[in-house]
């Protein structure tokens, strides 16, 4: 199966690009709906979790409280690495299963955290989605409504663009108007049902 790794930063503008490829018919694998269906209600990971960090992860109708989680690894390194440890694997055996049973002649694979985890390795073909930080600023905080500072962490956590664009293969420079980004991702489907073949 030949993947394309497609990453950018927050509010760059990864899922809407997504969106274009899958209505061109291409099977999606999101990396971030994975780790989420990994910890579903139910799903022996979050037995596992629940067991190790007590009830006050749960919320009441049984899902993760991923704030609550979020709280209790932030300057817990130990329980941190716990849960890289139990999660990690999961979600990197999930991905792959998906990845192998797409049917669409090339697959997209949308990993936000690509470049910071080193997993463009694994991607035939890497797909930056390129925007200027102060847009993402301001894309993500129209999007979330969340406050500038918190964006601005998560900016922080994340590669640069500059670490991105040195691992690209094919780069969407998305300040542009969305009828020109949507004529450049039929342009690199074109690229990659040829490249593809091969
Ligand atoms: P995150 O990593 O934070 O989940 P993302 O990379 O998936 O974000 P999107 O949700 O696709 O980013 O886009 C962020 C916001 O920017 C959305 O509100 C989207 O509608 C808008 N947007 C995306 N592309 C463009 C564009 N070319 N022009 C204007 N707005 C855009």
């Amino acid at each position: 199966m030949f993947v394309v790794g497609l990453t950018g930063g927050i509010g760059s503008g990864k899922s809407t690009v997504a969106a274009e490829f899958q209505r061109q018919g291409i099977d999606v694998v999101d990396a971030d709906l994975v780790a989420r269906d990994v910890v579903a209600p139910n799903s022996q990971a979050l037995q596992q979790i629940q067991y190790y960090f007590g009830d006050s992860v749960i919320l009441t109708d049984g899902s993760l409280d991923r704030a609550a989680l979020r709280a209790a690894v932030f300057n817990n390194e130990q329980q941190r690495r716990w849960l890289n440890q139990l999660l990690h694997p999961l979600i990197s055996q999930e991905m792959q299963v998906q990845l192998k049973a797409a049917s669409s002649p090339y697959v997209l694979w949308v990993v936000p955290l690509l470049v910071e985890n080193k997993l463009y390795q694994q991607a035939d073909r890497v797909l930056v989605i390129d925007l200027p930080v102060e847009q993402q600023k301001l894309r993500a905080a129209s999007r979330d409504r969340q406050s500038i500072a918190q964006i601005e962490q998560v900016l922080a956590s994340q590669a640069s663009r500059q670490q991105r664009l040195a691992v690209a293969d094919d780069v969407i420079d998305n300040s542009r108007p969305l009828s020109e980004v949507k004529s450049d991702v039929s342009t690199l489907h074109q690229r990659y049902l040829k490249l593809s073949q091969h």
